[in-house]
């Protein structure tokens, strides 16, 4: 396997980048893209910028000119929904694009000519994922992350959810407009920038993708608040420590080929 890894942000890709063994550096399309091994597992971190269209032209990149056989996604996000809190981590079960709206032509969400609103992650990888995340909390968190981090931001008892991630070109940052989004979609967890487009490519390239998310804000009018100190000191520490766990645990136990399955 060849896993390419994708970031949003510098800070959160920072440490891997730092732990990656022989890395070397290709410049392309605006991107550096670093190859190397992380925990013995052959892999190629990218920062993908901002938004859906970098993503999907990260994502495409990754695997037509980087050979990447599978890809994950980690990043930051905003709450879907009350019961999901700022600390908390969410791994997609499946993803949309909620300013995707072609009607009256298509329903609303669904990607023109695709026959879909969701697109489905790769289930053994979101579930290396889930269990990577859950270890993480229970052996790593505390140590982690500071106290004064989990005091300011209240991370009191972290929580991993599964289910739907909802990607736009927008920074969520409007309680009307998310309670509108969550009751449009249900089982709403996460709103991000970049997951849906990735998820979009990978199924339409036949490559097995999973994303997950630190929980960054509650897509409200505090969502900008502190956002950059959260990302630095809190969701830069959990990308990495999953991502280790990840690595160790498909080296131990490899991935069995699988199907790429489309959504609803
Ligand atoms: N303030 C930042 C902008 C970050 S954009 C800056 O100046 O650089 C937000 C990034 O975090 C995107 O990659 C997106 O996927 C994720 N994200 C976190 N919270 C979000 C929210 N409430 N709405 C949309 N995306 C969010």
């Amino acid at each position: 396997m060849r896993l390419g890894i994708i970031s949003a942000l510098a800070e959160e890709q920072l440490g891997l980048v730092e732990a990656m063994r022989g890395p070397s550096k290709l410049i392309h399309g605006m991107r550096d893209y670093w190859a190397g091994t992380l925990w013995e597992i052959d892999a190629v971190c990218v920062l993908s910028r901002i938004g859906k269209v970098a993503a999907a032209m990260t994502a495409t990149t990754l695997v037509e000119k980087f050979g990447v056989t599978h890809i994950l996604f980690t990043g930051v996000a905003g709450a879907g929904d009350k019961t999901v809190q700022v600390g908390d981590i969410v791994v997609a079960e499946a993803l949309v694009q909620h300013d995707m709206d072609a009607s009256p032509l298509f329903p609303r969400f669904e990607v023109p000519l695709t026959g879909l609103t969701h697109f489905q992650p790769d289930q053994q990888l979101s579930l290396r994922l889930s269990r990577a995340a859950h270890e993480f909390l229970e052996r790593d968190f505390l140590d982690a992350i500071s106290e004064g981090e989990r005091q300011a931001f209240r991370l009191a008892q972290p929580r991993v959810h599964r289910g739907l991630v909802a990607s736009g070109d927008q920074f969520m940052n409007d309680r009307v407009r998310l309670e509108a989004l969550n009751a449009a979609l249900p089982g709403l967890v996460a709103v991000e920038m970049e997951g849906a487009a990735v998820a979009q490519v990978c199924y339409e390239l036949g490559v097995p993708c999973a994303v997950i998310r630190t929980v960054s804000d509650n897509a409200n009018e505090n969502a900008a608040t502190d956002f950059m100190r959260f990302v630095k000191s809190v969701a830069a520490q959990y990308a990495f420590h999953i991502t280790r766990r990840v690595c160790r645990d498909l080296l131990k136990y490899p991935l069995q080929p699988s199907r790429v399955s489309a959504g609803t």
